[in-house]
């Protein structure tokens, strides 16, 4: 383990070891005194802020809490509430102290859903709850809403998140990942949510959209929810944005300016900043598992090896034709890392006024300590240029989220973007066992079938440039144990 590493481990032993065995008030005044942050003042400074302006930062901290701390809020169009910039994607979490150091860093809007770890990040906000002050942070939860599901069955999942939250109401409930136009009237989710309203369960209606899994019979991620703008009934929406995908995302915040809707962004941080070395002629750890994948099925080595190898060629003939955009970006930044990168793709996000607050996955303190203090930040004119350039060399590697120009394309009618998704999940956000649990539901419908396909109609069908076959090859041996 490196000496950087180890340091850092060092530091997050003593965070957890010092919050899991002091009282609240006591642990948050010695986490300062470890990690140098003003917790004190984090837990002010929404209640400090005017109910008439629309943004503001917060006041002016010393140098060394500036670096720890939630700087800018903004008011979460018609719900009123001022979150913080930055707030908490609850995907996974790693222990309720997570919450608690979230909390008194400023993070006030915390974004969970059912389906997240089946209620177990539910359950670690309901173990920090008492920590907190109910009134002063937003709850979002949310439910995937089944065709068979009724008002009551709804009624029945939603009282259950409320106990595992440990709360008596949730500020929003979300109508989860919504891929059709048809859906956003489900009249089952909207009789739940009049009732909850009024028995004061609940205060506002959102929905989620991750576009249209890549599927044919899904609607685009835009169609939905100018769907659900027109519709009236949602308060928020949490959508796909980010600087490799702009445009749909900018049309959605445009229609909810107008009509002043809470808008959460997700997805922020897209693509990864990693050149592979290739070599055809001693194959990674990699392709050794796509081997033993093809003999495992019964196919001969020799047949094996040489699936292998056309594939390879075709992968080959994949770099060259973009080796002129990556040679020139390493020439121009050298070496950046996969931090610089993700630090500047929310920085870009935050730039714009009608996005009011990111959702990041920070499933743990060092994700916490790596977003926090982008809070209040400004992309610079240098930082701007770099995901310009980024964008020119490497999107060739990002498949959109929300994306599903391809879907014509696949005779088996896969779900690329899904996919691609799930590996995000596993690289981008470190939620391995949930992208791997996502993957397997795909029941067979999946990656594997690419390795069988030697014509991979695909081909040419990305108008971004993604090699699908290879990309897909990649995310099967990921996602699931070689
Ligand atoms: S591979 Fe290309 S066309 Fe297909 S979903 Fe991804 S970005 Fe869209
Ligand atoms: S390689 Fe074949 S099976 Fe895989 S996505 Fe492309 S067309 Fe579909």
């Amino acid at each position: 383990m490196s000496k950087e590493r180890e340091g850092k481990r060092q530091v997050n032993v003593t965070r957890r070891r010092f919050l899991k065995t002091s009282g609240g008030a006591a642990a948050a005044v010695a986490g300062t005194a470890v990690v140098g942050c003003a917790t004190s003042q984090a837990q002010k400074k929404p209640a400090a802020t005017s109910s008439a302006a629309t943004e503001e930062a917060a006041p002016a901290p010393s140098a060394e809490k500036e670096k720890a701390v939630i700087q800018r809020y903004r008011m979460l169009g018609r719900t009123g509430f001022k979150t913080s910039d930055i707030s908490m994607g609850c995907g996974s979490i790693a222990d309720a102290n997570v919450v608690r150091y979230a909390y008194d860093h400023g993070i006030n809007l915390f974004d969970v859903a059912e389906g997240y770890g089946d209620g177990d990040s539910e359950r670690k906000i309901g173990e920090a709850m008492q920590f907190m002050d109910r009134k002063k942070i937003f709850i979002v939860t949310k439910l995937a809403v089944k065709p068979e599901d009724t008002e009551q069955s709804l009624l029945e999942r939603f009282g259950k998140c409320l106990q595992r939250l440990q709360t008596d109401y949730a500020d929003a409930l979300y109508s989860h990942s919504v891929s059709t136009v048809a859906e956003v009237k489900n009249k089952a989710f909207h009789a739940a949510v009049k009732k909850l309203k009024a028995e004061g369960k609940l205060k506002h209606a959102g929905i989620s959209n991750h576009g249209p899994h890549g599927q044919q019979d899904m609607d685009s991620m835009e169609k939905v929810l100018l769907a659900a703008v027109e519709d009236g009934r949602f308060d928020l929406m949490l959508l796909v944005h980010n600087f490799m995908k702009a445009d749909e995302g900018e049309r959605v915040l445009k229609a909810c300016k107008e009509k002043n809707i809470g808008t959460t962004a997700m997805k922020t941080s897209p693509g990864q900043l990693k050149i592979e070395p290739f070599d055809p002629a001693s194959p990674n750890e990699e392709y050794a598992g796509v081997l033993k994948r093809l003999t495992g099925r019964g196919m001969s080595q020799e047949e094996a090896v040489e699936r292998i190898h056309k594939y390879l060629e075709r992968m080959k003939g994949e770099m060259e034709k973009h080796k002129h955009l990556l040679d020139p970006f390493v020439a121009k930044y050298g070496i950046q890392t996969q931090d610089q990168l993700n630090q500047r793709s929310v920085q870009w996000v935050l730039q714009n006024p009608d996005m009011h607050t990111i959702c990041v996955s920070m499933p743990d303190f060092d994700k916490l300590d790596e977003f926090i203090p982008l809070s209040g930040t400004e992309l610079t004119a240098a930082g701007a240029q770099f995901l310009r350039d980024y964008q020119a060399s490497f999107g060739h590697q990002y498949c959109r989220h929300a994306c599903s120009d391809c879907a014509t394309s696949c005779p088996h009618d896969l779900p690329v973007s899904t996919m691609m998704r799930y590996t995000y999940y596993f690289q981008q956000q470190g939620r391995e066992k949930h992208a791997m649990a996502k993957y397997a539901h795909l029941q067979g419908h999946d990656a594997s079938l690419c390795l069988d396909c030697e014509e991979a109609p695909c081909l040419s069908a990305c108008p971004y440039g993604v090699s699908i076959q290879a990309s897909l090859i990649k995310a099967h041996q990921m996602l699931t144990l070689a």
